[in-house]
């Protein structure tokens, strides 16, 4: 296996004991850069591919030594982290030696996840880690939207134990009105990704006014029927836990209240897209 030390990734968080993002407890590590602009994100810090600074007035004690600027060198002299950076350059070693702290934690089905952002915008630094996990015993799995060059994915099918994949919606215009980009090449590499044998976890978010009605769960479950092997589909409930990030980065949400999902609208949806019959939701 040849070992590459020079690649190096940025990453904006690193979140240890995660129970949601694979089988068994894992960490997570958040890279930085996405090709979608998904409305409902709850990462934007992670969206663009450099470091990004946030600034939270709350934390602001007004003392000047930023002088007004909020830049990354200004958090550097922020004394309250009222301004801070999100996102820092690791090389494989520093990240994986990091990784390593957590290793107990890893039992059974455990182990490291690589999300984002989009992971795989970083696939070189990916492969590294990864080869040095597996070298190590641990057990990794790639959280990707697919938005990327095949050879990205394909790169990481020796080294990932699992793939968690995001099917958004069937609908290409309907993908491209809500991410920002058509969903033809994320389905096309779902399917190669699905001819090679990797095991894949399905994760579905859904999103009012986006694909929560039963006519895209409907379709969805149609287009996911024809893969079998799947090893798991999920599907996920809107959020806003990370809607206080767009203030700090002062940037616009633009989803209202309607993207909610009352608890019987998601389960009968959630129904639809994890069975593989016809299924009817009834009212909200
Ligand atoms: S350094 Fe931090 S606390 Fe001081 S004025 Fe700037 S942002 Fe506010």
């Amino acid at each position: 296996m040849h070992i590459d030390s020079a690649v190096k990734g940025v990453v904006f968080n690193v979140q240890r004991c995660s129970l949601h993002d694979g089988p068994g407890v894992r960490t997570t590590v958040f890279l930085k850069g996405c090709p979608l602009r998904c409305k409902w994100c709850q990462n934007p810090e992670g969206l663009s591919r450099i470091p990004s600074v946030t600034y939270d007035a709350r934390k602001c004690i007004s003392c000047g030594s930023c002088g007004g600027a909020h830049t990354a060198d200004g958090a550097g002299r922020c004394p309250t982290e009222a301004l801070s950076v999100a996102g820092r350059e690791y090389t494989p070693d520093e990240l994986v030696n990091e990784l390593l702290e957590d290793q107990a934690f890893f039992t059974g089905e455990g182990g490291v996840t690589f999300s984002g952002g989009e992971c795989l915008l970083q696939s070189d630094f990916v492969l590294e880690c990864a080869k040095r996990l597996s070298i190590c015993g641990i057990r990794v799995a790639i959280d990707t939207c697919g938005a990327v060059d095949f050879s990205n994915i394909e790169k990481l099918i020796p080294y990932a134990q699992l793939f968690l994949y995001d099917i958004k919606c069937i609908d290409p215009d309907l993908h491209k009105r809500f991410t920002g980009v058509s969903n033809h090449r994320i389905l096309e590499n779902f399917q190669r990704l699905y001819e090679s044998g990797a095991p894949i976890w399905v994760r579905v978010p859904l999103i009012g006014t986006f694909n929560a009605n039963e006519e895209e769960a409907n379709r969805i479950r149609d287009y996911l029927n024809r893969f079998p092997n799947i090893r798991r589909t999920e599907a996920l409930r809107y959020h806003e836990l990370g809607i206080h990030k767009y203030e700090l980065l002062g940037e616009p949400y633009t989803l209202g209240e309607e993207a909610r999902l009352s608890d019987k609208q998601y389960a009968c949806l959630k129904g639809i897209i994890e069975s593989s019959a016809d299924l009817q939701c009834d009212g909200r």
